[in-house]
């Protein structure tokens, strides 16, 4: 059960002409400068612009740019920026948790990922953590019983202050989770604007987590989504 990633043609081609376009207008207002003895600010402009058209034409094709694959599970389109690199996502039709970078595949349930990619709703009320069979909560990369501590919310989006969004006051900034001594970052907390839901390293403490708190379904927010947005707006700086 696997399928391939294909180029999000129409998508790619759009971006690919609007850097172009930016680049070649960098070009043309260098040569003017120099023509018309602008000065600085015509060099300054010009490389602004080269450097931001030119400069993310080499970022996509070292990434790779928006791209598309079926979800293995349903066949829905699966849609995605940064087409070299590896990555896990949940497809919003059915569900399922799919990796892979040229192929996507079924992520297997004892997946530890490097990032907290598995993400779920936060539950209604209180968080119940998973225990083992002493009824002692237990660190969420292995089985040996945890700790709490608090730890705040991932906002890549307000972290570089691009962007004002409202905060709703039942918008969860910080948690208590548990730890061993070795294991710290196998919880996150996913912020994003008035948005907020978990997210795991290990795709098997995640089911538990699901099962104890009897959550299922999309997380609102997810690290891949966070993760391409502040890379898009650390690019959109520059335009
Ligand atoms: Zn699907
Ligand atoms: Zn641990």
């Amino acid at each position: 059960m696997e399928s391939s990633v294909r180029t999000d043609t129409a998508k790619d081609r759009k971006v690919t002409i609007y850097l172009v376009t930016v680049g070649i207008i960098g070009v043309i207002i260098i040569v003017a400068a120099a023509l018309r003895s602008w000065g600085y600010w015509g060099y300054f402009g010009g490389g602004f612009l080269v450097v931001s058209g030119f400069g993310g034409l080499l970022g996509k094709m070292k990434e790779g740019g928006f791209a598309v694959a079926p979800c293995p599970g349903c066949g829905a389109p699966l849609k995605f920026q940064f087409a070299k690199q590896a990555r896990i996502l949940q497809c919003a039709s059915c569900g399922l948790w799919s990796e892979g970078t040229e192929t996507m595949a079924p992520v297997p349930d004892e997946r530890v990922a490097d990032f907290p990619v598995f993400s779920s709703p936060l539950p209604e009320g209180e968080v119940r953590w998973p225990a083992n069979d002493a009824g002692e909560v237990v660190c969420s990369m292995c089985d040996r019983p945890a700790r709490f501590i608090k730890i705040e919310g991932m906002d890549p989006v307000r972290a570089l202050g691009s962007m004002v969004l409202p905060v709703s006051v039942s918008t969860v900034h910080s948690i208590m989770v548990p730890v061993c001594d070795e294991h710290h970052d196998g919880v996150a907390l996913l912020v994003s604007g008035s948005q907020s839901a978990l997210g795991f390293r290990s795709r098997a403490y995640q089911l538990r987590f699901c099962a104890v708190n009897g959550v299922m379904g999309m997380a609102e927010v997810s690290f891949s989504v966070l993760r391409q947005r502040s890379k898009g707006v650390t690019e959109g700086r520059h335009r």
